[in-house]
C-alpha cells in the first residue's frame, strides 16, 4: 500500500488513451451516462479519464464467437456466419479505430510497455462477466516469432496475458511457439492471411487433457491468427478454447 501510494505520488496515473492525469469522476449528472462500455462507470475509474470512457469505440453487444458488434436487436453475424473456427469464443474491449488504435499502436509499436497494465485491466473487466470465464484452466499469449521478439524487445500479447492471469487468478502458461516467422498479414485476404499462417505455431509442452484455454492477443482481425494457434492448442491436448482481445 505504501509502495503504491509513493509510485501514485512520483507516477500520477494517466489516462492510457490521451495521457490526462487521472483524478476521480466528477459526480455530475453526465457521469451517470452509461459509457456503451457494458462495463460499470465505477469501475473504469482510475484507469482511464472520464472524457476517453466516453469516447472510446467500446464493444458492448458482439457476436460470441468472433466478438464482431452487432446492431441493438441484430442476431445474425454476417462476419462469421457459414464460417469455421477452431475456438469457441471472442471477446473483444472495442473497435480498432480512434484513440484505441493509437493507444495499441503505441503500446505495441513505440515501446510503451506500461500500457499492458490499464489495458490488460480493463480487458479483464470486460471478459470477467462472460459465462465460459469460470471454465478456463490456462491463459496463452500469442507468441511472436523470435526475431520478431528480440526486435520488439517484448511480446505485447504476453504482457497483457500477465496482468489477465492476475486479475483473473488463473494460471498463465506460455504453451505455445512461434515457429515461422510470418510476413504480414496487412493486405492479404482471408484466405492468404491462412495460408500464411499454416503451421505457424507450434506447441511446446503437453496440455493438460480437457483444459479450456483462454488465447490472448492484441488485435483479432480475420481471425486466422487465433484459428491457427487454437488448432495447435488442440492438437496438443487442450478440448476448448476462447479468446479475448483488445481490439476488433
Ligand atoms: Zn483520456
Ligand atoms: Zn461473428
Amino acid at each position: 500500500m505504501v509502495i503504491k501510494a509513493l509510485i501514485d505520488l512520483f507516477y500520477p496515473p494517466r489516462c492510457p488513451f490521451c495521457n490526462e492525469l487521472l483524478g476521480p469522476y466528477r459526480e455530475t449528472e453526465a457521469d451517470l451516462l452509461e459509457t456503451g462500455s457494458g462495463i460499470g462507470i465505477s469501475s473504469l475509474q482510475g484507469l482511464l479519464c472520464r472524457r476517453c470512457a466516453n469516447e472510446l469505440p467500446w464493444i458492448e453487444k458482439s457476436c460470441p464467437k468472433c466478438a464482431f458488434p452487432l446492431a441493438e436487436g441484430e442476431n445474425k453475424c454476417y462476419h462469421c456466419s457459414g464460417r469455421k473456427f477452431s475456438f469457441e469464443f471472442c471477446s473483444a474491449l472495442g473497435r480498432y479505430r480512434g484513440k484505441a488504435r493509437d493507444a495499441l499502436h503505441r503500446f505495441k509499436y513505440q515501446g510503451k510497455k506500461y500500457l499492458a497494465e490499464p489495458l490488460g485491466k480493463l480487458l479483464s473487466k470486460k471478459i470477467a462477466p462472460e459465462p465460459w470465464i469460470s471454465s478456463v484452466d490456462f491463459i496463452v499469449p500469442i507468441p511472436l516469432s523470435r526475431q520478431r521478439l528480440s526486435e520488439r524487445g517484448y511480446n505485447q500479447a504476453s504482457l497483457l496475458a500477465k496482468v489477465l492471469s492476475r486479475e483473473l487468478s488463473l494460471p498463465m502458461e506460455e504453451f505455445l511457439e512461434r515457429v515461422k516467422n510470418t510476413s504480414s498479414q496487412t493486405g492479404l485476404n482471408r484466405r492468404q492471411r491462412a495460408e500464411n499462417l499454416s503451421r505457424a505455431f507450434s506447441c511446446c509442452r503437453e496440455i493438460p487433457g480437457g483444459s479450456h484455454i483462454l488465447l490472448v492477443d492484441d488485435v483479432f482481425t480475420s481471425g486466422a491468427t487465433a484459428n491457427e494457434a487454437s488448432k495447435v492448442l488442440k492438437e496438443s491436448g487442450a478440448a476448448r478454447v476462447s479468446v479475448a482481445v483488445l481490439a476488433r
